[in-house]
């Protein structure tokens, strides 16, 4: 097995997707079919965090490497939105044709190619990756998060920990939180009332974000129905009690107050926002990824008057919840632990920065997405073209 890494910043500059990154490298290894890209888009504000996914289906390297650069410039806007000292990176493995999830040589080839960064990326679970993965690959590099505190800093746990003070190593009941506080903010700002009772709520996908979403939802006295594609996850949603379509039909066109995408990404788009429109949709609120077709639907979305809550500050729980266990685990000490409770507070700022977003759009005329970035760009520092050039030299 050897493992060659090239640094490929330079000859990805051309692409239409490259944004000043500062480091991308090709990690290959014909012997175990391992073949990876790493981006490390932004680190001013710290370590770039993000996953690494596992993705068969990419056809040539340029849509790997388009993938890598969107995702990774993706992360430092989540990262200094959620204001942690953390910059953005992402990896993504393109696995053979039929393959669903990488072997533990591959993984251990990533941990190796993660440790030639000398820590400035770390990397976490995505699409295809689960924690027993990214525990081969802690053998090869410490630069692994997204990983249960008793496994890899036990001793630096305080003894004395209450039940339920542990912080999960899942992020998506985080994430679904964080959901919900930005959801809050949204029907303040979008209806004008401090609570969900009634509200009739569509969600997408009833995956493991949207199950404990549904339940917050509930407890609050929405109205909730679920559409699903998955016959298992039909049948959960059925026995948690929820009101589910028939498959086929489509969610977006059932008479709503609010829309929670928390399936795929890209189902926000022309004919899409005319169909929440005549729904009777006023607020756009989940936890998928990437939820606009392209960036000028949030500015559609506006015209219709329905808020949207840009995907990245909605879902942003699970990366608080990885990026602060994260930081605890390179300095452990007891005094600092993350406990549960910390988590949940610091994801409850959520409700804060959208309010801040709305308020902002609101004032500017601006698209709420457009002022999510914003924030985002006044907490990190880009590199200069300038000394792009210089380093190119
Ligand atoms: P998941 O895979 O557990 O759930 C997604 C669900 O959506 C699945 O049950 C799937 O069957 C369903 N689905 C797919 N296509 C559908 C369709 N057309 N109609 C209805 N249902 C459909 O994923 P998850 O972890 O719950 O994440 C949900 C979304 O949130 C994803 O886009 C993910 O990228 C994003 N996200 C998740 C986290 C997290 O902590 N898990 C954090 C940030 C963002």
């Amino acid at each position: 097995m050897t493992l060659t890494i090239t640094n490929i910043t330079n000859t990805v500059q051309d692409q239409p997707d490259f944004d000043g990154h500062e480091t991308v490298i090709l990690a290959e290894d014909s012997d175990i079919k391992f073949r990876a890209y790493i981006a490390v888009h932004n680190t001013s504000r710290g370590p770039a965090l993000g996953g690494c996914r596992y993705w068969s289906r990419y056809t040539n390297d340029d849509e790997a490497i388009t993938d890598v650069l969107r995702l990774s410039r993706g992360m430092t806007y989540k990262n200094a939105l959620a204001d942690l000292p953390l910059g953005g990176g992402k990896a993504v493995i393109m696995g053979p044709p039929g393959t669903r999830n990488p072997t533990p040589d591959q993984m251990k080839a990533l941990g190796r190619a993660v440790e030639s960064l000398q820590g400035r990326y770390i990397t976490a679970e995505d699409v295809g990756m689960s924690v027993d993965h990214m525990l081969i690959a802690r053998g090869t590099t410490r630069h692994v998060s997204g990983l249960p505190l008793e496994v890899i800093a036990a001793e630096h746990i305080p003894a004395t920990l209450a039940t339920g003070e542990m912080p999960e190593a899942d992020p998506s009941p985080y994430t679904a939180f964080g959901v919900f506080e930005a959801m809050r903010a949204g029907v303040l700002q979008r209806f004008g009332r401090n609570t969900m009772k009634d509200l009739r709520i569509s969600v997408k996908g009833y995956g493991n974000v949207a199950q404990t979403l549904c339940k917050l939802l509930d407890e609050a006295g929405a109205v909730v129905t679920v559409s699903e594609i998955d016959d298992g996850r039909i049948a959960q949603a059925k026995a948690d009690g929820f009101h589910v379509l028939a498959k086929g039909m489509e969610i977006m066109s059932y008479p709503a107050d609010i829309y929670a995408p928390c399936a795929l990404g890209g189902d926000i788009r022309d004919e899409t926002i005319q169909l929440l429109h005549l729904a009777g949709v006023k607020l756009v609120n989940g936890a998928a990824n990437n939820q606009l077709a392209r960036p000028h639907h949030a500015e559609r979305l506006l015209e219709k008057g329905i808020l949207y809550t840009p995907d990245y500050l909605a879902n942003a729980g699970g990366v608080i919840s990885v990026g602060v266990q994260q930081i605890w685990a390179d300095v452990p000490a007891k005094e600092t632990f993350p406990t549960h409770a910390k988590l949940m507070h610091r994801i409850g700022h959520i409700y804060n920065v959208a309010q801040e977003v709305f308020q902002r759009s609101q004032q500017t005329g601006a698209n709420t997405a457009h002022i999510a970035n914003q924030i985002a760009e006044e907490r990190f520092m880009r590199r200069s073209p300038a000394k792009d050039k210089v380093r190119a030299a």
